[in-house]
C-alpha cells in the first residue's frame, strides 16, 4: 500500500505535493518520446513497456543530479523544480524511494500512462526532502565500487548515472548477484565482505561493456541475459 501523503507537504520550500501533482497531470512521460514509439524501457530491469496497456507505473525525481555534465540540468536551472531521472515498469515501480539520500529532494510518483504518452492520475506516493534519507553519498559509493573516479566511470556509463536512485538501479543491474540494499548499510556504509565480490562483478560488467562501447541496448541486453 503507498503511503498517505497530505497534499500539502513541502517537498521543498518552492513545492507541495498537491502543486507537483497538478503540474504533471497530463504532461508527456519523456521528451524523448515520439507519438509514433509504442514503448518505453524501463529504467530498472530494461524491460519494454507498451503504451498500449495503459501501465500505471513508477517515476522517480530529484531536485539534483550528480554529474554535472547531465543534459537535463538546464531544466532545474531553468524553472523545474524536480526532474525526472527514471521510470520503471509495473513490476519495478513500487511507492517508496528505494535508497532516498541526505541533501537531495526526491519524490516518487504513481501515474498511469495514456495511449498518447501522457501522464494521468498523478499521485506522489513518496517524499524525501532534503533533511530525511539515508547518509550515504553516491558519488563515494560509486568510487568505491568501480575503484575509478565517479567523472572516468560517467564517461563509460555515458548520462546513466544522474541521481542517487540511480546510482542504485545501475550498479544493482550490472551486478550479476550482488544486490545494492544489501551492500549498502542504512547507516551509508558499505559491507566490508561483500564489496570485494561487487568490485569483481562490476569489473566484469566494465569489461563487457568496453569491449562492444556502452550504449542502452547493450545495457539493456547484459540485465536481461541476467535472468
Ligand atoms: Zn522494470
Amino acid at each position: 500500500m503507498a503511503p498517505d501523503i497530505h497534499p500539502n507537504t513541502e517537498i521543498n520550500s518552492d513545492l507541495t505535493v498537491k502543486e507537483l501533482e497538478s503540474d504533471l497531470e497530463n504532461k508527456i512521460l519523456s521528451p524523448d518520446l515520439n507519438e509514433t514509439d509504442d514503448h518505453y524501457i524501463c529504467d530498472f530491469c530494461s524491460k519494454g513497456v507498451p503504451k498500449s496497456k495503459n501501465p500505471r507505473i513508477g517515476q522517480y525525481l530529484a531536485d539534483n543530479v550528480l554529474n554535472n555534465t547531465h543534459p537535463k540540468l538546464n531544466y532545474i536551472e531553468s524553472n523545474r523544480p524536480l526532474i525526472q531521472l527514471a521510470t520503471y515498469c509495473e513490476e519495478c515501480s513500487v511507492p517508496i524511494l528505494f535508497f532516498p539520500c541526505i541533501g537531495f529532494s526526491e519524490v516518487r510518483i504513481m501515474t498511469t500512462i495514456t495511449e498518447d504518452w501522457k501522464m494521468k492520475n498523478i499521485e506522489v506516493t513518496d517524499v524525501s526532502d532534503r533533511d530525511d534519507g539515508i547518509d550515504w553519498d553516491p558519488k563515494i559509493v560509486s568510487e568505491k565500487i568501480s575503484t575509478v573516479s565517479f567523472e572516468e566511470n560517467t564517461l563509460l556509463l555515458g548520462n546513466e548515472l544522474w541521481g542517487p536512485e540511480n546510482i542504485f538501479t545501475v550498479y544493482d543491474s550490472a551486478f550479476e548477484s550482488i544486490d545494492m540494499g544489501s551492500l549498502i548499510n542504512y547507516d551509508g556504509t558499505i559491507d566490508p565482505k561483500k564489496l570485494g565480490r561487487a568490485r569483481k562483478e562490476y569489473r566484469n560488467f566494465r569489461n563487457k561493456m568496453k569491449k562492444s562501447g556502452y550504449n542502452r541496448r547493450k545495457f539493456s541486453k547484459h540485465v536481461r541475459d541476467k535472468g
